[in-house]
């Protein structure tokens, strides 16, 4: 059998990364390399109605050995890697027994893995950690809990006197560019309820996510040679600066809020004299607080039309997902399994909450309680990614102990 270790390696070799700007599903074709490959892996584990859809999407099913007939749940987790840091060419390096402090990144020793921002480290002594050489991510951002899965359905499939009910694995394409769920046909998936191993850290169960919509401010103003603008020009990356300029900084910024506290983020801004826009993330774990987010847009809007007549802003919001919590309560056992697996494994669960969204919030939201599990990853999105090796370990025998607790129930 091959260790889990081997697999990761493996997956985060291949360039995943996904493209926010495509418009096309798989948001980027070399998904689809990887798709092919866990499609072709999951055949020879002797996986059964194993499919691949043209987007990438990859399902398969390891069959219940309990005689009676057990739900089916599903595990889940992205292909895709982060368009925010380079995925091309990734070189994982392995610290073998890792002996305390600081690790210098091999390909770029400018990046170093602090212990002082990362003290989790403190308590790895002894163990494996996989890093980047510095100059790309890692993809332990899904990669790991792809590794954990297929490491957790393997077992499963080779000793069939563990007694499971069914899993059905779905492994999805860009999740980082929020559109995970797009292609995912929930009849064929079916499953009482999912869990995405996307969570970081070992034993956490993430029960719920921001609420999250997306408003783009659009300022139209009027451009003229600046020689001759008096009275006539209306500059429209000046009303929008003052737009920004206006937005909560002491409250409501990312910079100044944590733990249940939601935010509005402004994160991009184009354009020029004649038209300019700000994109702006609005979270809260509370949906009906986003209206109240939207609210003080207008309110800022108002004011600067009283300021500069001659503009136009428009404010234009999108749905993006919504607070898993809403949704889980459909499936009742789903938390409930989750922590007798997580203790059945030998560790005691942390209850957590993600300030951010996962494909489970979207798939709660479609009617499968999907909430979200650890799979050792941390500072995903970044050249200093990195993952533990015994933690992913820990989080393929939680899904085994997962599939058991499953087996007791009745469909
Ligand atoms: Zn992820």
């Amino acid at each position: 059998m091959e260790c889990l270790l081997d697999r990761f390696l493996r997956y985060v070799r291949i360039d995943t990364q996904s493209d926010e700007k495509s418009s096309s599903l798989p948001s980027t074709a070399k998904q689809l390399v990887l798709s092919q490959r866990l499609y072709e892996e999951c055949q020879m584990l002797g996986l059964v109605d194993v499919s691949m859809d043209s987007h990438g999407i990859v399902m398969a099913t390891v069959p219940a050995t309990v005689k009676h007939s057990a739900p089916m749940i599903v595990w889940n987790s992205h292909v895709d890697t982060s368009p925010e840091y380079s995925g091309t060419g990734v070189n994982p390096i392995v610290h073998d027994d890792y002996r305390g402090g600081d690790l210098v990144l091999p390909g770029d020793p400018s990046k170093i893995l602090r212990v002082q921002e990362n003290p989790h480290l403190n308590e790895l002594f002894g163990r494996t950690i996989v890093t980047t050489d510095g100059t790309t991510l890692l993809g332990a951002d899904d990669k790991a809990g792809i590794a954990i899965i297929m490491t957790a359905a393997d077992r499963l499939m080779r000793d069939r006197s563990i007694p499971c009910g069914p899993i059905r694995v779905c492994f999805t394409v860009d999740e980082e560019v929020g559109r995970g769920i797009e292609g995912v046909d929930f009849q064929k998936l079916g499953g009482v309820c999912g869990y995405t191993l996307d969570s970081g850290g070992v034993g956490r169960i993430d029960t719920e996510t921001f609420s999250a919509d997306l408003a783009i401010v659009t300022v139209k103003g009027r451009n003229t040679h600046p020689s001759v603008g008096k009275g006539v020009m209306v500059n429209a990356v000046r009303i929008l600066s003052d737009f920004i300029s206006r937005l909560p900084r002491q409250n409501l910024s990312p910079e100044t809020t944590d733990a249940r506290e939601g935010f509005m983020h402004p994160y991009q801004i184009q354009g020029g004299v004649a038209e300019a826009t700000c994109r702006i993330i609005l979270r809260d774990f509370e949906t009906e607080h986003l209206a109240r987010q939207k609210e003080l847009l207008e309110r800022i809007a108002e004011g600067l039309r009283a300021v500069y007549s001659e503009c136009q802003i428009v404010i234009e919001t999108r749905k993006q997902y919504r607070n898993m919590r809403d949704g889980l309560h459909i499936e009742p056992r789903a938390i409930p399994k989750a922590i007798e697996a997580v203790r059945a494994a030998g560790i005691e669960p942390i209850m957590d909450i993600i300030r951010g969204g996962t494909d489970g919030a979207q798939m709660t939201e479609r009617g499968l309680p999907t909430p979200n599990l650890s799979s050792g990853q941390y500072n995903p999105h970044s050249p200093l990614e990195w993952t533990c090796v015994e933690e992913m370990e820990t989080a393929a025998k939680i899904l085994v102990e997962l599939a058991i607790a499953w087996g007791k129930e009745v469909a």
